[in-house]
């Protein structure tokens, strides 16, 4: 794989489009995470809190890191002191113990709520009429260390395009409708995280404001 180029080429297809490439460095090593590093790229997103905890400090202090995988509760305080965004933010729970630590380091965190949007049973996250009751219950209001800036979603894995399509349009019109509510200064929906290598041509096309490669760039795992 050549790094440099596949970061090349996906800052040319972003281009004007309002779309932030997130480089998903899971499993590979930090020496792989310099190639990218090297080539410009500035954001790179695991899933697993051991394994970005272990790259952190190994790298750059310019690299924004965003968490993309289920986070437990109890890992919340080893990623709060440094992580840029949580994509994976898929309970009231989760979010209240990401405000709990964020208050005892006075660390506002950047957090997407993760949607189900998939017709997959192994994905998380909420679903949609979930998602309005928290809002309109006007709970995230109270938690002062956490910022909501946006949703995340996973489509299904398949070659149905149509499906996928389907699947993130259902994201956008939910990220819409929310945006119309009576919204708390702690939420605003600006960002859509949706597609990966294999699906985020659909995904720019449907709105999507962050795309999150890894296969693409740094080869399969
Ligand atoms: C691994 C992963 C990706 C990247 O998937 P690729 O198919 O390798 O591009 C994107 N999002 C999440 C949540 C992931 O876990």
């Amino acid at each position: 794989m050549d790094i440099r180029n596949n970061i090349e080429f996906f800052r040319k297809q972003f281009a004007g489009k309002g779309c932030k490439l997130v480089a998903v460095s899971k499993t590979h090593p930090v020496e792989k995470v310099m190639e990218a590093y090297d080539a410009g790229q500035r954001i790179f997103g695991e899933n697993k809190v051991q394994e970005m905890c272990a790259k952190q400090p190994a790298l750059s202090s310019d690299i924004e890191w965003h968490l993309i995988g289920h986070l437990q509760t109890n890992k919340v305080k080893q990623v709060t002191p440094f992580v840029s965004l949580i994509h994976s933010v898929d309970s009231f729970k989760l979010l209240e113990e990401i405000n709990k630590q964020g208050k005892k380091i006075g660390r506002t965190i950047p957090c997407l709520l993760q949607v189900f949007i998939a017709n997959e049973e192994t994905k998380f996250g909420f679903d949609e009429r979930e998602l309005i009751e928290l809002i309109e219950l006007n709970a995230i209001a109270l938690l002062d260390y956490v910022n909501v800036v946006g949703l995340m979603g996973m489509a299904t894995f398949t070659e149905d395009k149509n499906q996928v399509r389907k699947e993130f349009k259902s994201l956008k019109s939910l990220s819409d409708k929310i945006r119309k509510m009576n919204l708390p200064s702690n939420i605003e929906m600006k960002e859509l995280s949706m597609g990966m290598s294999q699906d985020y041509e659909i995904a720019i096309e449907e709105g999507s404001t962050l795309v999150r490669i890894g296969t693409a760039i740094f080869g399969s795992r």
